[in-house]
């Protein structure tokens, strides 16, 4: 490997200007700024008592739905833990002044000359100063990487990491080209785990894959587990790589654990179509076999759901899993090419998710399997 030099991340400067009324002591709001993060567009995470509200801006595009728009912004707000909850008045009074501070501030976002990539691919080695970002109610998240060169062409974060690579000024490149590996991540995480008391840390295929193919190199989401599992931390660790049996003497040492594998099918060749990059279904649920063996707790994530035999993802799938999650296929504008070149139009109808989602549950269910809703994930670690 090429010896890189790290350098510093510049985006969390741009943002912590643009955010800096937010920041400081607010003793007239009681709404607290629990966490904010700039690697996958703006996101900001407010509480008041129980109540946790998650703020994402994305670049403007006046196509898509959002809550309000900025000049520069698309602004996105909800209910954080409660998704299927609609905001109170209270709430929206809360995110329309945030949305009025950010109409202020943003011109002092500096516009750049977008550079052009030099490379086809970049990986880039960064020094960050935060690590675990807290979400509330003892939830965390880590990022060990930011980008993914599984590079699913349907990945929902796709716009919006790109917003915040053009915000710090980085060349556009095409999605799965492009990784920053947060090579002090390690050492800050030490220091973070005395500040913040011990809870559930989420490590998932959102924005990075933690088991993504650098992983095996650069071991970053592995020394992360390290200090997680030494501070007392439970991690639900979340992949689409059968890579994360190489760490399974780690694994089984956590008193608490939830390791999840996204398997949207059960046909290997629907896998080569939409997650080229991906490891091959029968790797993974090779993978899910091993951690079930192992006696960790697990789950398996059928999202997006692609064409596939039902009874037989079922069969394989639900003697290994404590729980399945399952959801439809978004971006459909990403990819509704690869459906219609591969002659797949009907799978990607309303239809198609609610008849496979139905058949699914039923199956599942059948076979004694949970199918988790949104909020009860974490409540398999118990
Ligand atoms: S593995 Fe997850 S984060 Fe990576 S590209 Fe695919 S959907 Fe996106």
């Amino acid at each position: 490997m090429t010896k890189l030099q790290p350098v510093e991340r510049h985006i969390d400067a741009v943002i912590k200007d643009l955010l800096q009324p937010l920041l400081g002591p607010r003793p007239r709001s009681e709404w607290k700024l629990v966490s904010w993060d700039a690697e996958q567009g703006i996101c900001l995470t407010f509480q008041r008592a129980d109540s946790h509200i998650l703020i994402e801006m994305e670049e403007r595009n006046d196509e898509s739905d959002c809550y309000a728009r900025t000049k520069k912004f698309n602004v996105c707000a909800r209910r954080q833990f409660e998704v299927l909850k609609e905001m109170t008045a209270d709430d929206r009074h809360m995110v329309d002044a945030v949305v009025e501070l950010v109409g202020q501030r943003e011109d002092r976002l500096e516009v750049f000359e977008r550079p052009t990539a030099s490379r086809k691919r970049a990986v880039r080695e960064i020094l960050v100063d935060r690590v675990l970002i807290p979400e509330g109610k003892g939830q965390y998240y880590i990022n060990p990487y930011v980008g993914c060169m599984i590079g699913c062409p349907f990945c929902y974060v796709i716009d919006r990491a790109d917003l915040s690579r053009k915000l710090e000024g980085l060349p556009y490149l095409p999605w799965g080209q492009f990784v920053d590996v947060k090579v002090n991540a390690p050492e800050v995480l030490k220091r973070e785990v005395t500040e913040y008391p011990p809870g559930v840390v989420r490590m998932s295929p959102i924005l990075t894959d933690p088991y993504q193919s650098i992983e095996r190199s650069y071991r970053i989401t592995r020394k992360c587990l390290e200090v997680l599992l030494e501070a007392g931390f439970s991690p639900v660790v979340l992949t689409r790589a059968a890579r994360i049996v190489e760490d399974l003497d780690l694994l089984k040492r956590f008193p608490k654990i939830l390791v999840g594998f996204s398997i949207p099918t059960n046909d290997d060749k629907y896998r080569q179509i939409f997650e080229p990059g991906a490891d091959p279904i029968d790797d993974r649920i090779g993978a899910l076999e091993a951690c079930c063996s192992a006696g960790l707790r697990t789950v398996v994530f059928i999202q997006p759901m692609l064409p596939m035999n039902v009874e037989a993802l079922v069969q394989r799938v639900a003697p290994l899993v404590h729980a399945v999650r399952i959801d439809r296929m978004y971006c459909m504008n990403r990819v509704r090419n690869l459906y219609e070149e591969h002659d797949l139009a009907e799978a990607a109808t309303d239809t198609f998710f609610e008849e496979t989602s139905k058949s699914l549950r039923k199956s599942f269910e059948a076979h004694g399997v949970n199918i988790d809703e949104m909020d009860e994930l974490y409540s398999l670690l118990e």
